[in-house]
């Protein structure tokens, strides 16, 4: 199986390469952000609690989102593999991750990240919140917020997989084309 995290901080392209990954290597697209919208929009009682906390770019517990990711592992046995994106976001996550793969006889094969410095992260997430929908990209005091759990909570899952050797970086601005195929490129040395 190809195993792949796309890293990253809110705004530097996930979603968008993540469909160009998935359209290749054809993976599993495992996004806690996007399944939690999904909760949000079927009012379940997990949306309606964790919706509480994305207002405010704050993280909804570990608990939440790795339960969520167990049901997925299970549900997709057998695939070609999975790419993480938005997940796992703290070293919690990562430790649960690796856990779960585990009792598949899996582990991670590669991290990806996507490197963009927080004023361009700025201006993409104003941009994209005219067009998203999402509350969380419409004021600037809410994304500086999620930029900050990023840089206190998340960074850290970075140092875990490179002490595991699987950490590669690549420059997340420029062409959407030129970014994509650093990225294939990272995959292929996995
Ligand atoms: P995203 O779509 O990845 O930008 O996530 C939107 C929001 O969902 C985040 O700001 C968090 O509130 C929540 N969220 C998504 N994934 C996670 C995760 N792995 N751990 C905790 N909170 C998450």
């Amino acid at each position: 199986m190809l195993n792949l995290i796309l890293f990253g901080p809110p705004g530097a392209g996930k979603g968008t390469q993540s469909e160009k990954i998935i359209a290749q290597y054809k993976l599993i697209h495992l996004s806690t952000g996007d399944l939690l919208r999904s909760e949000i929009q079927g009012g379940t009682e997990l949306g309606l609690r964790a919706k509480t906390l994305m207002d405010q770019g704050l993280l909804v517990p570990d608990e939440v989102v790795i339960g969520m990711i167990d049901n997925k592992l299970k549900e997709h046995k057998g695939c070609p593999g999975f790419i993480f994106d938005g997940f796992p976001r703290t070293v919690a996550q990562s430790e649960a991750l690796d856990a779960l793969l585990a009792t598949y006889g899996e582990s991670i094969s590669v991290m990806v990240a996507l490197v963009v410095d927080d004023n361009e992260l700025l201006a993409r997430l104003l941009n994209r919140g005219k067009t998203s929908g999402r509350p969380d990209d419409q004021n600037e005091a809410l994304i500086s917020k999620r930029i900050h759990e990023y840089n206190s909570k998340t960074k850290p899952v970075a140092d875990y997989y490179q002490a595991q050797g699987k950490y590669i970086a690549i420059n997340g601005i420029g062409e959407i084309e030129k970014i994509f195929e650093g990225i294939t490129e990272a995959i292929e040395q996995a």
